[in-house]
């Protein structure tokens, strides 16, 4: 049997499905995972989505009121199959990765290049855009005729996983987006919501960083931060920060950019973009943490010299061969 059969095996035989993603999830994450639940809920399955904490960005997504959210798990037990969405190893699902174990059956549908196939079944497609693109592919094969809600929840993965299509994709993708087109979805809107609305706090944070951005000798890596009191004072969490990091990455000389991000515990947690040359899913492996060729994170427990020194001589033995 392929993969896709195994899958529309698992779901079809499956009553109550439990769907979980990474921590702080982004568009692709938290589309998948909407995109999943609507769908379950149109085969008449019972669906829960259990996010601990969410990012309101994508408040406007159907079914996101729905997700169960805190640091209490789910307590019922009566899941007969968990789904994890875009998270490529069990460690990225955070406290619900216990969940995960104590389910028997599993699937993980993922695009990164890193995943460590650590379900019962694994669909890992690292070629598509988004895991949103690779879940498209599997509704197709159960014949699930995709409606606006659920076009709502795919498109956004998409936009965000290509960084509102600045990425190079493939033809596939733009293929997939026209589908979505079709069901009526106001893609316009939709990019509004998720990269043009901001706030004042966040726009006011977004200053502060700037003006902490400091470039390396060579001008090649920019490096800011975000420390936690930044956060309690301006009343803001960690995925306020998800825009930051590109400032730097936009500088015309800039090949990497690192920010720093502080958490509750006084442990870091790094974003790192590059450009052209450096592989940052390298940089970030050596660290414990994964990703993509040109998005990529992990997490120290350092200070941010140390960290800074760590980071920058990973990144050079890339770059001096360049
Ligand atoms: P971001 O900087 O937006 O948090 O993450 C960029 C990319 O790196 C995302 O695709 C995300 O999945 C991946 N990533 C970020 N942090 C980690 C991490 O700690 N471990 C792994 N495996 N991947 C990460
Ligand atoms: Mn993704």
């Amino acid at each position: 049997m392929s993969v896709l059969d195994n899958i529309n095996e698992k779901i079809s035989n499956a009553n109550s499905v439990l769907i979980l993603t990474h921590e702080n999830p982004d568009g692709d994450a938290i589309g998948s995972s909407l995109a999943l639940y609507n769908a379950l809920l149109k085969l008449e399955k019972k669906a829960l989505v259990y996010i601990p904490i969410p990012d309101k960005t994508f408040s406007f997504l159907p079914g996101y009121s729905e997700i169960m959210t805190g640091e209490i798990m789910p307590i019922y037990k009566d899941f007969d199959l968990c789904i994890s969405l875009d998270s490529s190893d069990l460690n990225r699902l955070g406290n619900p990765k216990e969940l995960f174990n104590s389910i028997d059956n599993t699937i993980c549908i993922d695009h990164h290049i890193t995943n460590q196939n650590y379900a019962d079944i694994n669909y890992v497609n690292a070629v598509a855009s988004s895991t949103c693109e690779n879940l498209m592919v599997i509704m197709a094969s159960l014949n699930l005729a995709i409606n606006k809600e659920i076009a709502e929840c795919l498109y956004t993965g998409i936009l965000t996983d290509t960084g509102g299509f600045r990425y190079s994709c493939q033809p596939e993708t733009m293929e997939m987006v026209a589908t979505i087109m079709e069901t009526g979805v106001n893609t316009a809107k939709i990019y509004r919501t998720v990269y043009d609305i901001t706030t004042f706090a966040k726009t006011k944070l977004t200053g502060r960083c700037i003006d902490r951005l400091e470039l390396t000798e060579d001008a090649k890596i920019a490096f800011t931060y975000v420390l936690k009191a930044d956060l309690d004072e301006l009343n803001l969490e960690e995925s306020d920060t998800d825009q930051i990091v590109y400032f730097g990455r936009d500088i015309d000389s800039v090949e990497v950019s690192l920010l720093a991000k502080e958490r509750a515990d006084g442990t870091f947690k790094i974003s790192m973009r590059s450009n052209e040359i450096v592989d940052v899913s390298v940089v970030a492996s050596k660290f414990g943490g994964g990703g993509h060729v040109r998005a990529a994170g992990c997490e120290f427990s350092m200070t941010l010299d140390q960290i800074k020194q760590s980071l920058f001589e990973e990144i050079y033995k890339q770059l001096k061969d360049n």
